[in-house]
């Protein structure tokens, strides 16, 4: 058994319920972990206790899927709601059988997108086998099912010999994870352990796609795009992700209703024609916001630096308009960022809702409450 760097860390106040754990911070090199080091998490598994970890999408917290106790666990540590269903996250299309009773339809609809996009950034609904306990899937009859492209990641599965339950392993309502010290801030103390297997590659959760209709359904946009799905199965849609369901009606996503992602900051969106115009329309509610007091922090990529007075509010610069995974990659971060350094309020540029567009601003939306301003053709 091996315990290394154990770290005091993340206090948090507002989940007070749940006894403090003694938790273990392990580094794991991301291309080649330490066989004897991920033995031990898998031995944390088995034992229904629970162990965050890297994949490419965001950190996941993870237990045995098959393990009542222990996933009822994940809920109690993140504080995350009861009727929030977790994706279960499998190695190989061995762990598939054990978990999805999905006809040949649904069969043939994973193997196609399996082949293209698994490993990868892609979880599909489909009907769930008795096998997968209640509190997993929150009585759905249908599991989120994902081979995360992660060593780690697959390695620790593999090696537990279960398939692994997993939200984001951040304390719900909080941006999703992209980073280990955003683990530790915010579940040290509520878990086993947290493996430190370096910064994700995409940075936002996986696409959700349903495929148990008849026109398979993006219910969560993520790196894996509507254009993607139609490619391969020929069909596909997205329905209208702002739109929120009717009362009484039951959300096919049911996590989608919660307000995610957010900082303690708040955020607003500003949309409008032309981007120059945008900008300026910021500059000046920037001014406005710092002349009340507020420190200000803006969300912009480097096309837009020049609209901004670096020395007077926080501006962040996440990459470049013409690559929308690098921004999506970059938010999550830039959102913890403007917490650490005390903002009040973040003005955030829109962007485009083409591919991975979509992803960036459904994130970005539901950090913003839904708030946001559009200055028309300005
Ligand atoms: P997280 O793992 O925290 O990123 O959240 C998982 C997301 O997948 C949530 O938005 C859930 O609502 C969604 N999800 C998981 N399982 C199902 C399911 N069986 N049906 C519909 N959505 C699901
Ligand atoms: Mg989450």
């Amino acid at each position: 058994m091996t315990r290394i760097n154990e770290t005091s860390g993340g206090k948090n106040d507002e989940f007070s319920d749940i006894q403090a754990k003694n938790t273990v911070v392990i580094n794991l090199s991301k291309d080649n972990p330490d066989p004897e080091k991920l033995e031990y998490c898998a031995e944390v598994i088995k034992r229904g206790g629970l162990v965050c970890f890297p994949t490419e999408t965001v950190y996941g917290l993870g237990a045995n899927a098959f393990d009542p106790a222990a996933v009822k666990n994940i809920f109690k540590a993140k504080g995350r709601p009861a009727d929030n269903p977790l994706i279960v996250h499998i190695a190989g299309y061995d762990m598939l059988n054990l978990i999805c009773r999905g006809g040949e339809n649904q069969r043939n609809r994973i193997s196609l997108l399996g082949k293209e996009y698994w490993p990868g950034p892609l979880t599909m609904i489909a009907d769930r086998d008795p096998a997968v306990p209640d509190e997993v899937s929150c009585g759905l009859q249908t599991v989120g099912i994902r081979m995360p492209d992660n060593k780690i990641a697959l390695e620790l599965i593999r090696l537990s010999g279960v398939p692994i339950a997993a939200p984001s392993a951040n304390l719900s309502g909080k941006p999703s994870p992209s980073k280990a010290e955003h683990v530790i801030k915010d579940l040290f103390g509520r878990v086993d352990v947290i493996i430190d297997g370096g910064d994700c590659r995409v940075g936002v959760e996986s696409t959700v796609l349903d495929i148990t209709g008849d026109i398979p359904a993006i219910l969560r946009p993520g790196a894996v795009t509507l254009e993607d799905v139609i490619k391969v199965l020929g069909k596909g849609e997205l329905p209208d992700w702002k739109k929120a369901p009717k009362k009484g009606e039951t959300p096919r996503s049911p996590g989608m209703k919660y307000t995610h992602y957010s900082p303690d900051a708040e955020v607003r969106i500003y949309d409008g024609k032309d981007i120059g115009g945008v900008r300026s329309f910021i500059a000046k509610e920037a001014e406005k916001e710092a002349a009340n007091g507020k420190k200000v922090g803006i969300f912009t990529t480097k096309e837009g630096a020049y609209a901004y007075d670096g020395k007077r509010f926080a501006v962040t610069c996440a990459g470049t308009r013409d690559d929308l995974l690098t921004v999506t990659h970059l938010l999550y971060g830039a959102l913890r960022d403007f917490d650490k350094k005390g903002v009040d309020v973040v003005l955030a540029e829109a962007f485009p809702q083409t591919g991975v567009g979509n992803a960036l601003m459904n994130r970005l939306y539901r950090a913003a409450g839904g708030c946001v301003i559009d200055i028309g053709d300005n």
